[in-house]
């Protein structure tokens, strides 16, 4: 017979951690925390390659940014950040461009010496086939925002690879994400905050859980009924549950599997120090297979004493559609999957002694600081009061 803790978290990625912490720092509670992985961190997790002394970041590339100060302030309580600024580029056509697109990016393509006002003006006339509508596909708001030109050199292709979708049948607001600047500003991220934790991802997320009242198993799966910590197990002795795993899992796809892409990774290594001098080299045509290269050593150029100056480790990403039992990466998020998971939404909120949060568990396209918000919110607004009753 076990001895149930107050809490048990399923899935030790950012939102656990943060349920975790809070529930301990605030009441005092004992939380178990577990993870099918062999690792906690989820998606976040990072490893240092020894041969390189790179931090490679196991399930793809992380780069923390936030304009959100309670997000700010919370996470520098258990790391300092680097002043890394994310900057990307592109290689189109056998010539590497800066993105997000920007004045440097129009004038290079155009081969010309435009100023802001001039490249606005064009911009405006190529986007114009559009003008005045409101885009409700990538492939009509990527020409609006940048007329077709550009959107064929750097949105089109790249977006196909990544997608496996024409443009016109994906959400306009993927692309919100990619802005146009009429300046030589190349900073991918607007954010207020932006940087890489000093001593990588891992140590900051152990950090948050450094506390003798929390407990993690890692290698343990909610559904194995083999382990304590079972969902039908917890059901039975109504011990209060955090889930972090995908929601269409938790109910046995009962009305369907959601859709979400997944990402393959190759590694190449080069005898060499320093391979594209950047961190992220995006690939935009359809004659290279993957989509961008991570060269993860360029992320922490202030690490160089402890890098090897004469190797490298670079990952090509490789994206398709995810099966069941592959790493499910970004929702697809079509009308039918938000129609199918507002369905599974509602027998989530039947389930009284579990909350559902995370990326998986909302099937949400979140980023870390977004993730770090919710669970904070979700701790105060849900977990608290299941806590106290
Ligand atoms: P996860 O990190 O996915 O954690 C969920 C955990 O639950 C996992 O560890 C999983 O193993 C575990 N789990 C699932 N099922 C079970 C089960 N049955 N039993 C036990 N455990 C289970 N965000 C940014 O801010 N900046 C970026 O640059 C960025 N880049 C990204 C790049 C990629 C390729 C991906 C995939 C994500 C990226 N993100 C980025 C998003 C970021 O990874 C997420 O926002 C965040 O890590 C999600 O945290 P989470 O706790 O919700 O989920
Ligand atoms: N995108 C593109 N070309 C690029 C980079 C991005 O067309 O060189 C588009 C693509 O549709 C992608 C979206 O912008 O899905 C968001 O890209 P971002 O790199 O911001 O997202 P990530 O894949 O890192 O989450």
């Amino acid at each position: 017979q076990v001895e149930y803790p107050d809490l048990v978290i399923v899935g030790a990625g950012l939102f656990g951690l943060t349920v975790a912490q809070q529930a301990v720092e605030h009441l005092g509670v004992r939380v178990q925390i577990i993870d099918v992985r062999d690792h906690i961190g989820g998606n976040a997790y990072s490893y240092m390659d020894e041969e390189t002394g790179a931090e490679v970041h196991k399930y793809g590339a992380h780069l923390f940014h936030t304009s959100n100060k309670r997000v700010w302030d919370y996470v520098n309580r258990f790391t300092s950040f680097t002043n890394y600024v994310h900057r990307v580029y592109a290689t189109h056509d056998g010539v590497v461009y800066p993105l997000p697109i920007n004045l440097g990016t129009i004038n290079q393509f155009f081969g010309a010496h435009y100023t802001p006002a001039e490249a606005k003006a064009l911009i405006a006339e190529q986007a114009g086939e559009l003008a005045g509508t409101d885009p409700a596909n990538l492939n009509d708001k990527g020409i609006s925002l940048i007329g077709r030109p550009l959107y064929e050199a750097f949105i089109k292709n790249y977006t196909g690879k990544q997608w496996q979708t024409d443009p016109s049948e994906l959400p306009a607001g993927i692309i919100n994400r990619l802005p146009v600047r009429f300046n030589y500003d190349n900073r991918y991220f607007r954010d207020t905050w932006e940087g890489l934790p000093t001593d990588g991802y891992t140590k900051w997320m152990e950090r948050m859980i450094d506390d003798s009242r929390i407990s993690v198993s890692l290698s343990t799966d909610f559904f194995d009924a083999s382990q304590p910590y079972n969902k039908e197990a917890l059901k039975a002795a109504g011990v209060p549950v955090v889930y972090t795993g995908p929601i269409d899992r938790y109910f046995d796809y009962r009305l369907g599997d959601l859709k979400w892409r997944t990402v393959d990774f190759k590694e190449v290594r080069y005898d060499e120090g320093d391979h594209f001098g950047c961190p992220v080299m995006n690939y935009s045509d359809a004659d290279v297979p993957y989509t961008r290269a991570i060269e993860f050593k360029n992320f922490n150029p202030e690490r160089a004493d402890s890098q090897n100056p004469n190797k490298t480790v670079v990952w090509e990403e490789y994206s398709r559609f995810a099966e069941r039992g592959d790493e499910p990466y970004y929702p697809v998020n079509t009308a039918a999957d938000k129609e199918l998971y507002a369905q599974y939404e509602q027998l989530a909120a039947s389930e009284a002694n579990t909350v559902f949060g995370g990326r998986l568990g909302t099937y949400k396209y979140y980023d870390m600081h977004n993730v770090i918000d919710t669970a904070l919110t979700a701790y105060e607004n849900q977990v608290a009061p299941l806590l106290r009753k």
